[in-house]
């Protein structure tokens, strides 16, 4: 209620002195009509057909997913200790994922790929993230980066030659970001000079996933940068080539089995033919590839937060104070109820966004939400996990703990947090 004093300044029209000119109060302003907001669209579909829940899957989503859980559980969940405590990925890890068909999953039959949906990638990120968040990014990577970009932009003879080993036993890293270009991505320093048939690359890239292990690397190198960042330009580069050396990996707080490398080109020859796509085109494919790649790390971040929850939600039920299950006390059930509603809200913002992309809608802004919300929430529900599970949650002899470190990363890498606001506030400028 207002005041005597407020009122009377309403009446006399003093307080709406300060609001925009041309907003009256019950006026729906013109540009709300003309909004280009997703909303509007989802009224529709495109053969009319009823609309489905956003958690309906194919039949074929439906078998991946349960067999990834399958061997999630049953290979990957055994070693994810381990792996985090020598901080590498156990070979047969990374063999089982190539046998599984999880490291070609929307590359065509063709090639020797699985010929699955980006929907389905999506799953997959999500049901290995519960188990390890590490062993999630490796197949990420691979999926909605390199091979993605391979398959968009590749000749037919450069899919011919790198798609049928990334799909069977070739690990790609994708090499953008440097020491001095991190959000800035396009700051970046490393040079690609012409010499005949030839470019020789110099410079150096920092924090490069999967560099340990990786066979192929996506590299973005300047070819005049007189032209700024349209000089940027993505090379493709074997792992065997002179002058290309890999660092140790970083010693990190968390995703610890994941290898995160530096990189040196010292005079790095490589032919004209191994440019992927157009030349100066190289910022348009990172950003295209990076805004579909943090669908990805939503269904990272979502899978990790969810298998942290799901592993406490047991200890709670178990575990008795006070002559009770930990559950029963109803302070404890609001918190609970509170972190599974964010989670529900994380799951549809995340296959909202690999619908869209599915759908050949724009998705960039629901991405960048996904990527976001799901980044805050696995910080949130991890931690959370570690307080309803008291002391024991804090020790290593729980997996609670490394669900923490490993959920931070998720407001780092492909775009921090505040890159994110800044995409979804750019597009909200726009709309209104
Ligand atoms: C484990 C790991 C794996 C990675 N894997 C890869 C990989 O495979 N390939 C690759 O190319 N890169 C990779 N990266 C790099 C990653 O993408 C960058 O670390 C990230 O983009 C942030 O850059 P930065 O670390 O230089 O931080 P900075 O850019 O220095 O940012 C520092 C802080 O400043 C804020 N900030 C910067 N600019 C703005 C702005 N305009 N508005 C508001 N806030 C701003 C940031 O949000 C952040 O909070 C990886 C990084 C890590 C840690």
């Amino acid at each position: 209620m207002e005041g005597p004093a407020v009122r009377l300044l309403l009446g006399s029209g003093l307080l709406r002195r300060n609001f925009p000119t041309g907003l009256s109060s019950w006026r729906i302003p013109p540009h709300v009509l003309k909004s280009t907001q997703s909303e509007a669209a989802l009224n529709m579909t495109n053969n009319g057909s009823p609309l489905a829940p956003l958690q309906t899957f194919t039949d074929e989503e439906m078998m991946i997913k349960s067999s990834v859980k399958k061997f999630a559980q049953e290979q990957v969940a055994p070693l994810v200790s381990t792996m985090d405590e020598n901080s590498k990925l156990e070979k047969s890890i990374i063999q089982g994922l190539f046998q599984q068909g999880l490291m070609g999953i929307e590359v065509d039959t063709k090639y020797g790929g699985t010929g699955a949906s980006f929907f389905s990638t999506i799953l997959v990120i999500e049901e290995l993230a519960k188990v390890d968040a590490s062993v999630a990014l490796f197949c990420d990577i691979q999926n909605t980066i390199i091979n993605s970009l391979i398959r968009e932009l590749g000749t037919e003879e450069q899919k011919a030659t790198y798609l049928p080993n990334l799909v069977t036993e070739k690990v790609g890293s994708f090499c953008l970001s440097e020491a001095g270009a991190g959000s800035d991505s396009f700051a970046l320093k490393t040079r690609a000079d012409k010499k005949g048939n030839y470019y020789v690359i110099n410079g150096s890239k920092m924090w490069i996933s999967s560099a340990q292990q990786a066979g192929l690397f996506l590299v973005m190198a300047n070819i005049d940068p007189n032209l700024g960042y349209k000089g940027i330009t993505c090379f493709l580069v074997d792992r065997d080539t002179e002058g290309l050396h890999v660092g140790q990996s970083e010693n990190k707080l968390g995703i610890r089995a994941s290898s995160t490398c530096s990189l040196t080109f010292e005079n790095v020859k490589v032919p004209e033919a191994n440019i992927l796509g157009h030349l100066g085109h190289g910022y348009k494919y990172a950003i295209g590839s990076l805004n579909k790649g943090r669908v990805g790390i939503a269904a990272q971040m979502l899978g990790l937060a969810q298998g942290c929850f799901d592993y406490t939600m047991s200890y709670i039920k178990e575990r008795m104070q006070f002559g009770k299950r930990i559950f029963d006390f109803q302070g404890l059930q609001h918190q609970v109820a509170h972190v599974a509603t964010q989670l529900e809200a994380t799951r549809l913002l995340t296959y909202n966004a690999a619908r869209l992309v599915e759908a050949g809608r724009p998705f960039i802004k629901e991405a960048s939400m996904a990527k976001y919300y799901a980044s805050e929430i696995a910080g949130l529900t991890t931690s959370k996990c570690i307080e309803w599970m008291g002391g024991v949650g804090y020790t290593k002899d729980y997996p609670v703990e490394k669900y923490f470190r490993d959920a931070k990363i998720g407001t780092i890498y492909e775009g921090t947090s505040n890159i994110q606001l800044n995409t979804i506030a750019k597009h909200i400028d726009g709309e209104y």
